[in-house]
């Protein structure tokens, strides 16, 4: 996961605030849960319609908790490739703010098979996170920053039923990320922090 650098001027205070936030409060229903599991036996038969309603249903379930609007989805056939100077990668996911439209792909780029279920997960909560920042925290963009991925991992787990695990930081000078996830990709000059899980 590659952070985003800090924005020179505008928004750099909404930056700092959302690169604070660190966890997330959590239904404790069971009903996240439940429904992941209709998504994990959903995207094995590979009925789009099928998916596309588990994860109706999952974010419906969370914009009722988090109290915010809902989002719609659209799910996806092939990811698609985007071509970047340093390479090419698979785009995941989507979220646009002005539509609250999240867009989440089934398969993998080539070869087209089923994306597995934990990535399929994980780039769900990934972009409904993206819809609490500005639904829900009011930021007038969503970073991916620490701040950020720390409350995504927290939803993720919770909703697979999988421990927590702890990120951490790895420098990169001069990095050039690509971020996904937003329906744009846009380069970040300077210094940025890479994070994994451990
Ligand atoms: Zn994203």
């Amino acid at each position: 996961m590659l952070t985003d650098s800090p924005p020179r001027k505008t928004n750099r205070t909404g930056f700092l605030k959302s690169d604070r936030i660190k966890s997330l409060d959590l239904p404790q229903d069971g009903c996240l849960f439940a429904i992941a599991k209709s998504i994990e036996s959903t995207l094995r038969t590979a009925k789009p319609i099928d998916l596309y309603r588990a994860c109706a249903q999952f974010l419906d379930g969370a914009s009722t908790f988090y109290n915010v609007p809902d989002c719609v989805i659209r799910v996806l056939a092939a990811r698609v490739l985007r071509l970047r100077e340093r390479g090419t990668f698979e785009l995941f996911g989507d979220y646009a703010p002005e539509t609250m439209l999240i867009g989440v792909w089934m398969r993998t780029a080539e070869p087209k098979e089923i994306t597995s279920f934990g990535i399929f997960l994980s780039t769900l909560c990934h972009e409904f996170c993206h819809h609490l920042d500005f639904q829900k925290f009011g930021y007038p963009d969503s970073w991916h920053i620490r701040g950020f991925y720390e409350p995504a991992a927290v939803l993720y787990h919770h909703a697979r039923g999988t421990p927590q695990k702890r990120l951490f930081g790895v420098s990169m000078a001069g990095g050039d990320g690509a971020s996904t996830g937003r329906g744009r990709t846009r380069p970040h000059a300077g210094k940025s922090l890479e994070w994994q899980t451990i």
